[in-house]
């Protein structure tokens, strides 16, 4: 099957912008429309939209944030393309109160909300007839998925209010009357107002000063004239501050940490230079991140032109970096290609992997880069102990209904496929493969099919040399193949001796020897402790190591988890502090899950806390959460 010239139904086309009733058109005339995929493989069930009929090209927005009460409202008006006899077209919606729609000629067409279907919104269909441009007139529910609306006391300085919105997967919905699917991609352009002195930034480029509306607002514009996954539209808005890394780089955040922010990610602009070096151009102009405050969800997230960062990475020497890296890397693998659908979200997240590895490498050295590939191989064979090397969620590709074994699988075991790929071909083979991946497919959606496709005929030099490097069992089996590239047991010798002399006799390392290692290291040794120790031993080891005062939010966390799963009583008032203030959900539900874990001792204390914390929490920490502590509203 050769799906990529069968699958392209609407090949590359332009079209003409409608100009907008009082303001000329921010995007150039003529925009690039790109393909959608219609293979079985590349069907999104997570949306409701029926793209081969009529699809969404370009989005406008035009909105007002309203601080009081937790709403974003305005105008979504859409380009669209669509057969000739296509009649309706079908958005994704979730909570939106859509009070009109009108053509470009301000006609009003009839519009219908279908039933909502738990996990997915609803069906917002919109009878168009020969309108190309509708203009959706709506206001999204307080309660958006997508958004937070934290109040002052949640932000670093306390004196404003503050809003971030996170799209993926399928939460933008939820503020924004589009197609919300990955693999139908859309150019688009905002106008928000905002009340002063609030600033707002959106993964757009920014379009000249904000405007002084002089009723207290300002007005900010932005464009993104690169199609983009809807799910990759995003925004920002608090009393923050930017400072410059590089002539293309920069940060933003809150004024009270600006300083430490701009310090921990001071090797920006290096890594896009060697991002570049390795596959190719940075194709998006600028590269700048927002430190939010720590209710953030996510680690990061990769939104184009204005990465999203939790500001737990930020531990005062740059030794959580591997985050920027990360998200940098996105640029290409998830912004650039990305996938199609859901089940193939590796093609995102492991390739990603694996080239943040390759930056981490360059920036900071091989030995760093091969104690983080081992502590994400380390993750791969722990999740393999407990789901099993047969369990199905452990493909990478991950058909509908399957439940998928995690991040582990997404993340570390992507990245340890292509780590296996250039263990087996050479570096220079691979990295000319990989380029060439991104080169042809730049703003396309993608598939497991193509990508084992174009390994086959690009990467490998012939059948044989396919078979042999178990492309087919990497992408659709579970388990490690047998070819796999394991992480070089060197990269932690001293470290896993450390541990095991403290599993023998209890020796804890020295102080000074511990403040040499790297995070990474650390890391490494708490994770190798005995699961079972104590009171006695995790007072010596806190007292020791300093491991509850520590400024590294990675190695507190394990040191938290650790300590919850021995019931020691000193480590509760930390967690409840540290639970109270980051929402990062890879933190914030472990801990919870741990004590959850501690029966009689801890349910009493996850419930507590939890009562306690749960309204700070994204909508995204608090699905995950509420399963594991059993929460009923
Ligand atoms: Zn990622």
């Amino acid at each position: 099957m050769r799906p990529i010239a069968a699958a392209l139904s609407l090949l590359l086309a332009t079209t003409a912008c409608t100009t907008m009733d009082a303001q000329p058109p921010a995007v150039s005339a003529e925009r690039l429309v790109a393909p959608i995929l219609t293979t079985p493989d590349a069907v999104d069930s997570s949306t409701f939209a029926q793209p081969q009929v009529a699809r969404v090209t370009h989005v406008a927005l035009d909105l007002a944030l309203d601080f009081e009460r937790d709403r974003v409202g305005g105008t979504a008006t859409l380009d669209i393309l669509a057969r000739p006899d296509a009649s309706q077209i079908v958005l994704d919606s979730d909570g939106l109160q859509v009070s009109r729609v009108t053509d470009g000629r301000g006609n009003e067409l009839d519009f219908d909300i279908g039933e909502r279907v738990e996990g997915k919104g609803a069906p917002l269909t919109i009878t168009i007839g020969n309108a190309r441009h509708i203009v959706i007139a709506y206001t999204a529910n307080p309660q958006a998925s997508a958004l937070q609306w934290l109040d002052p006391e949640q932000t670093a300085g306390g004196e404003y209010p503050f809003l971030f919105s996170q799209g993926q997967a399928i939460l933008n919905r939820s503020w924004i009357p589009t197609q919300d699917s990955p693999g139908i991609r859309q150019t688009w352009e905002a106008r928000v107002t905002a009340p002063k002195p609030l600033d707002v930034v959106m993964s757009g480029i920014l379009q000249g000063e904000p405007e002084d509306l002089g009723n207290g607002r300002r007005a900010f514009r932005f464009v993104m004239d690169k199609p983009v996954a809807p799910y990759l539209i995003a925004i920002a808005a608090g009393d923050i501050d930017f400072r410059a890394i590089g002539p293309r780089t920069g940060v933003w955040a809150e004024p009270a940490i600006l300083d430490r922010a701009h310090w921990e990610v001071a090797d920006t602009e290096d890594m896009v230079k060697e991002a570049e070096a390795l596959y190719g151009p940075y194709r998006w102009g600028r590269y700048d991140m927002i430190v939010l405050p720590p209710a953030f969800p996510f680690g990061g997230m990769e939104n184009p032109v204005m990465t999203f960062l939790t500001p737990t990475f930020i531990a005062g020497d740059r030794s959580l970096t591997g985050l920027v890296a990360h998200e940098l890397a996105h640029s290409w693998s998830g912004n650039l290609v990305t996938n199609a659908v859901w089940a193939d979200s590796w093609l995102n997240e492991g390739v990603t992997s694996y080239f943040e590895n390759r930056i981490i490498e360059e920036i900071y050295g091989e030995k760093r880069a091969e104690q983080e590939a081992a502590l994400s191989f380390a993750a791969i064979e722990d999740t393999l102990a407990e789901v099993g090397t047969d369990a199905p969620g452990t493909a990478l590709h991950q058909p509908d209904g399957t439940d998928s074994a995690g991040s582990a699988i997404v993340y570390d075991k992507g990245a340890a496929f292509l780590r296996t790929l250039e263990h087996e071909v050479g570096r220079e083979r691979f990295d000319a493969w990989l380029r060439q991946w991104f080169d042809n497919h730049a703003f396309e959606p993608a598939t497991s099919a193509m990508i084992y496709e174009d390994m086959r005929k690009n990467l490998a030099r012939s059948e044989a040399e396919a078979e042999r490097l178990r492309l087919r069992e990497w992408i659709y089996e579970p388990g490690l193949p047998a070819n796999v590239a394991r992480p070089d047991p060197a990269a932690f010798a001293t470290v896993d001796a450390a541990a095991a002399a403290y599993g023998g006799s209890r020796a804890i390392p020295a102080a000074a020897a511990w403040r040499k290692w790297s995070s990474a290291e650390r890391q490494r040794f708490l994770q190798k402790l005995p699961q079972e120790l104590s009171a006695e031993e995790l007072a010596q080891l806190d007292r020791q190591l300093g491991l509850a005062a520590t400024g590294n939010n990675e190695e507190l966390f394990l040191w938290l988890e650790l300590a919850l799963a021995n019931r020691y009583e000193p480590a509760v008032p930390k967690a409840e502090a540290f639970l109270a203030e980051v929402g990062r959900a890879k933190f914030v539900r472990p801990l919870f899950a741990t004590l959850m874990e501690e029966g009689e001792w801890g349910r009493p204390i996850a419930q507590r806390i939890y009562a306690k914390t749960r309204p700070s929490y994204h909508a995204v920490t608090r699905g995950s959460v509420d399963k594991v502590v059993g929460w009923k509203e």
